[in-house]
């Protein structure tokens, strides 16, 4: 039996001390900015007009005297100074390969041993040399099916660069030469095994997969223990971007995704630009060691939660709980940021409630929050109901809201879970 449970690739780097990881982040911290300051134009006049010299930063906290460098921007930035708007530090004839993710923008990569960083993703996922894996992430323009399959290679796997689509054939494959590994959405490898299932192949029956790493997608706690119980296979995710690489990754424990040792990654509060701490949800901020392109405070747009609790598996790094959502959901009422997962988390507390809807508007200076709440088949809409919702609301959102009582089809633009009607002259 392989043991998919411990394991590490960089142990030493995995398990560093507080002490060491300080650091170690100071040190990879001042390489970083001074090595972008000195041969990426972008940043210096970033770093220039903020008035910040390399030798101003010292550790972590000093990164906040740097401006972020936004992610939804990065298309008029590249668009200025093509390809890359100044942002990294070699030519594109320096590059092993340069990418076009959808806007389009460009991305580069680096002649680097490991430019995307996925193998400690895969080791603590579970994979271990001599697995055959199959990568269905996408292989043109994007740099999806290229960054995992370098990784696999590193690590002693076999890859079959499967790509997207072709449900039939991935199954046949998948039986055909015995794959053990799978990588891509979580969706597709449900939409893989039912395929299999209809042409009978099973576990046991010409299904050998044993461990997955899925990323790019949610992965529902209920569709991990279908893959579990139902077809026997571990499945961790793991959370990226084109720009930088791997940014977590699960463990065996499954309890939030560490964060990688070489990269500093601050979770921002979207309405100061303050870090926040742990339990708070802030916008992942990374700065990117790279000699190729390293990034100085990259708003990637994504919201977090991060944990520095120990976790059992022995790694030290802090966590990402989950991701939470794009910044551009977030709504700003009263003052306070209301989120869709908020939304979700006062109907998990209120089980007579179907679903809920914040409705915003403006009502002469003042933010109005409206809660339209659809009850379960059966259940009334009483005082003391509403009471509840309207104190469950405040608690997660500290915003008090009124609630009307709808129908399902009454909701305005069903799937949202905020909808702001709020007129601004
Ligand atoms: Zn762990």
């Amino acid at each position: 039996m392989i043991d998919r449970k411990r394991g590490f690739f960089d142990e030493a780097q995995e398990r560093m001390t507080a002490a060491e990881r300080e650091g170690f982040r100071r040190r990879i911290l001042c390489d970083a900015v001074r090595h972008a300051y000195e041969n990426a134009p972008a940043t210096r006049r970033k770093m220039d007009e903020a008035g910040v010299r390399p030798a101003d930063v010292h550790d972590v906290a000093d990164l906040a005297k740097i401006p972020l460098t936004r992610k939804a921007d990065l298309k008029s930035i590249q668009k200025g100074e093509l390809p890359f708007g100044g942002l990294a530090a070699l030519s594109p004839r320096a590059m092993r390969r340069i990418y076009v993710s959808p806007g389009p923008t460009y991305d580069p990569e680096g002649r680097e041993e490991t430019h995307w960083r996925w193998e400690k993703a895969f080791v603590a996922a579970g994979f271990r040399p001599g697995d055959i894996v199959q990568n269905t992430f996408m292989y043109h323009f994007s740099p999806a099916g290229l960054m995992f399959d370098e990784a696999l290679l590193r690590i002693g796997c076999t890859v079959i660069p499967a790509g997207v689509g072709n449900t039939e054939l991935q199954a046949q494959v998948m039986r055909d030469l015995a794959v053990t590994g799978y990588v891509g959405t979580p969706s597709f490898l449900m939409t893989i095994l039912e395929k299999g299932k209809e042409m009978g192949i099973a576990p046991g029956n010409g299904l050998g997969l044993q461990v997955a790493l899925v990323a790019a997608e949610m992965l529902p706690e209920s569709l991990r223990r279908r893959f579990e119980e139902e077809f026997g296979i571990q499945v961790r995710q793991a959370y990226g971007t084109a720009d930088v690489g791997s940014l977590g990754y699960e463990c065996f424990e499954g309890k939030g995704m560490h964060i990688p040792d070489e990269i500093l990654l601050e979770l921002i509060d979207p309405a100061t630009g303050e870090p926040v701490g742990p339990g708070k949800i802030g916008e992942v901020v990374v700065t990117l060691p790279s000699e190729t392109y390293p990034l100085i405070r990259f708003a990637t747009g994504d919201l977090s939660v991060c944990t520095d609790d120990p976790c059992p598996c022995g790694r030290t790094s802090a966590r990402l709980l989950r991701i939470v959502g794009r910044i551009d959901q977030v709504t700003k009422v009263k003052g306070m940021f209301v989120h869709p997962e908020q939304v979700g988390q006062i109907e998990g507390k209120v089980p007579e409630v179907e679903t809920l809807q914040l409705v915003i508007t403006r009502v002469g200076h003042e933010d109005q929050m409206t809660i339209q709440a659809v009850l379960g088949e059966g259940t009334s809409p009483t005082d003391a109901l509403r009471t509840r919702i309207v104190e469950t609301a405040r608690e997660v959102t500290r915003i008090r809201g009124e609630v009307v009582f709808v129908n399902a089809a009454d909701l305005s633009g069903k799937e949202k879970k905020i909808v702001d009607n709020r007129k601004w002259e």
